[in-house]
């Protein structure tokens, strides 16, 4: 599929047509009501997030439409319906909320989109072993919002919080703007229940620990829909924090936040937010805080046990200052609580015209500013590119994700579009990086997976062929998923 401006057209082969024979034997799993055809529902599942699909969109052209969509509500109606995908040859799509941002949940090859979001129940909580068993359909907000009702938090937090769903996250190994503290989604899921390709449901224990071989919940972690479809799921929850301490620092190079929090971390220190902001997103995300013109910007949300928070408090300072930081209050944190979820300006600006998309990438700290510097002037010389800019956030005892945004108004935007890409792919796997830190592959890494994973690819290949002979799980995704 690869060619020289990118690995994707605007317009994938048309599906063959599904036949009645399939379509009736799932309206009599899910009832007449959740098996949609209608040309709206179709549309609606015809993407996801995936910027270079709504350029395609506002120019009115459907990359790649299911033929039928169905609702399960129950593990046993998603296992009837893949019975009957293995039994017919249909490809089969899990669908969650629909915001992955890298085109996993475009139907390349047609067939049945899987909705999952009518299974979205908490089944259980167990405060003595701080656990919530959720049904994996189930709305990030509505699911955060009633265990803040009970006196939890989940600690998963992505932007796409209120549209996203728990399945997409393991799906996707996501991870959440409180994520140094409370851990990526790999940290937080205890167990799995998910139908496999051949119909069987499969689970994984609740326990805190086991050494009985991979666990279940470790394969499907980032499968993107191409290994099963995650019905149920175990999390870690915390109880609700206790206390919350915001501080911001401003410095004059983007090095020393990044020093000061490698030391922070090295301390023992967990703060639950960080984010270290470039130049360029400062100007972006705080023009109204004049004081920080010029500056990189370092922003914590400290929370939990009291005790816990004031002492870390107290660390987070004292680092901050050694290496050069000038305290800037609470006000630059209150802003961006205020509109972390708010991306409609990235909305209006596709409408007018601008190309615009964010890649997060990952690496250990010997190599942070590098990447940064380097990625930056990789995208900085991509001609059309108006805006580069990067923050880091997520991090670790060994490293960090720096998360880039790139734009411009090109005259060709599907070149620009991959030559943007293809720069700080290029660039990361030069560096030794990882090319993706939580976005996942979908279509549009496809390109670069083999290179990122070596011969490690190759026993992939083996166990989605083993696991789905018949092919028809999410189709054409990852790279090795065929
Ligand atoms: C504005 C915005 C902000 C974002 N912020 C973040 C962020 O902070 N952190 C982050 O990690 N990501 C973020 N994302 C990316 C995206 O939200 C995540 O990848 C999310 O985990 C996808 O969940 P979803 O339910 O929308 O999945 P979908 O988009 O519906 O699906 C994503 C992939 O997972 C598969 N899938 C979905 N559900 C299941 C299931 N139950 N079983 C098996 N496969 C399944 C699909 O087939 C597809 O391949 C953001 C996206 C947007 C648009």
């Amino acid at each position: 599929m690869a060619d020289k401006a990118g690995p994707l057209k605007e317009t994938f082969p048309h599906p063959p047509r599904l036949s009645d024979a399939f379509l009736e034997e799932v309206e009599k799993v899910v009832g007449s009501a959740d098996l949609k055809t209608s040309e709206a529902e179709l549309i609606a599942h015809s993407r996801d997030f995936w910027p270079l699909s709504q350029i395609w969109f506002l120019k009115g052209k459907i990359p790649a439409l299911p033929e039928a969509v169905a609702y399960p509500e129950s593990t046993q109606e998603v296992a009837k319906i893949v019975k009957l995908s293995a039994k017919y040859n249909v490809p089969i799509v899990p669908y969650g909320g629909g915001t992955g941002v890298l085109g996993g949940a475009v139907p390349l090859f047609g067939g049945l989109v899987v909705d999952i979001k009518k299974m979205n129940e908490i089944l259980e909580v167990n405060d003595k072993s701080l656990l919530v068993k959720v049904q994996a359909g189930i709305n990030g907000w509505r699911y955060e919002e009633a265990l803040n009702s009970l006196g939890y938090t989940g600690g998963h937090i992505p932007q796409s919080l209120p549209s996203s769903t728990v399945g997409g996250w393991i799906a996707c190994r996501a991870a959440g703007q409180f994520s140094t503290k409370y851990g990526k989604i790999e940290d937080l899921v205890v167990s799995v229940e998910a139908v496999m390709p051949d119909g069987k449901v499969v689970k994984s224990k609740t326990v805190p620990r086991s050494s009985t071989g991979p666990r279940l919940e470790q394969l499907l972690l980032g499968s993107e829909g191409i290994l099963g479809i995650i019905t149920e799921a175990t999390l870690h929850i915390f109880p609700f924090p206790e206390k919350r301490v915001l501080l911001s620092f401003a410095f004059d190079e983007l090095e020393r936040p990044l020093e000061a929090v490698r030391k922070i971390l090295r301390r023992g220190f967990f703060p639950a937010v960080v984010r270290i902001y470039d130049e360029a997103e400062v100007s972006l995300h705080f023009r109204n805080l004049k004081e920080l013109e010029g500056k990189s910007l370092l922003l914590f949300v400290l929370e939990g046990d009291a005790k816990l928070t004031d002492l870390e408090a107290e660390v987070v300072a004292e680092e901050c200052r050694k290496e050069g930081g000038s305290f800037n209050g609470e006000e630059p944190v209150k802003h961006w609580l205020k509109t972390r979820f708010d991306v409609h300006l990235l909305a209006e600006m596709v409408k007018a015209g601008a190309v615009i998309d964010t890649i997060e990438i990952a690496t250990t700290w010997d190599k942070a500013t590098e990447l940064y510097h380097r990625t930056i002037e990789s995208l900085q010389a991509v001609d059309g590119t108006v805006h580069a800019s990067g923050h880091f956030s997520h991090f670790y005892q060994d490293g960090a994700c720096l998360y880039l945004t790139f734009g411009g108004f090109p005259t060709s935007p599907e070149e620009y579009y991959w030559q943007a890409w293809g720069a700080v792919m290029e660039t990361t796997l030069k560096l030794g990086g990882t090319i993706s830190h939580h976005h996942g592959v979908g279509l549009v890494r496809a390109k670069w997976i083999h290179e990122e994973l070596g011969e490690y690819f190759e026993v992939l290949k083996k166990i989605k062929s083993a696991i789905d002979p018949l092919k028809i799980f999410n189709p054409g995704k990852l790279g090795w998923g065929e």
